[in-house]
């Protein structure tokens, strides 16, 4: 972990240099406890858990599964399983009933499957999106600094700043004095 004491960058709030810290190198040091920062820094125990809310980085919801396979797929295991059960439950009805469950299956689910792909398509499109938005959101994370005198959060790249009170609203939504964000 490159450490850093970034001697040459000013806090735009205080001016001051010496205890501002990547927010990335600040938020690992404290899940670490990493004496290095933690020391270096004076950060108090009690500070410790507030911080780490504050600053913690971007996170991608998941998606239930069956929003994540096709669902081509997903009826095929579907009727693999039961056809498997049938199988191994040795039942003695006629083939009619035996399999009766797993046609009806697949004839309503012929019915409906152009509808479900179509819907299948929608939400893959709207996890790319997010998965988009989520690495402009980590690469935003990963530019920021933070100065531990004022608690004033900014951009490497940009005059940008803001209080660590609007920090999880600023990754989310990005920077709107940034010029390099979208
Ligand atoms: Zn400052």
């Amino acid at each position: 972990m490159s450490l850093p004491i970034q001697n040459q960058i000013k806090c735009p709030t205080c001016s001051q240099s010496d205890r501002i810290i990547l927010v990335e190198d600040l938020y690992f040091g404290l899940i670490e406890k990493d004496q290095k920062v933690v020391a270096r820094f004076s950060i108090q125990p009690d500070q410790i858990k507030p911080l780490l809310r504050d600053i913690k980085p971007p996170t991608l919801e998941k998606l239930p599964i069956w929003l994540i396979i096709p669902p081509d797929i997903f009826i095929g295991i579907i009727i693999g399983i039961i056809l498997l059960l049938v199988v191994i439950s040795g039942m003695q009805q006629g083939f009619d009933q035996k399999y009766a469950f797993s046609m009806v299956l697949l004839l309503v689910y012929l019915i409906f499957r152009r509808y479900l792909n179509a819907q299948y398509i929608a939400k893959k499109n709207e996890r790319e999106k997010e998965i988009n938005q989520a690495q402009k959101a980590a690469d935003r994370w990963s530019s920021l600094f933070i100065c531990l005198h004022d608690m004033t959060v900014f951009s490497g790249h940009s005059n940008n700043f803001f209080a660590i009170t609007e920090f999880q609203n600023r990754i989310h939504k990005g920077f709107p004095l940034d010029s390099t964000s979208d």
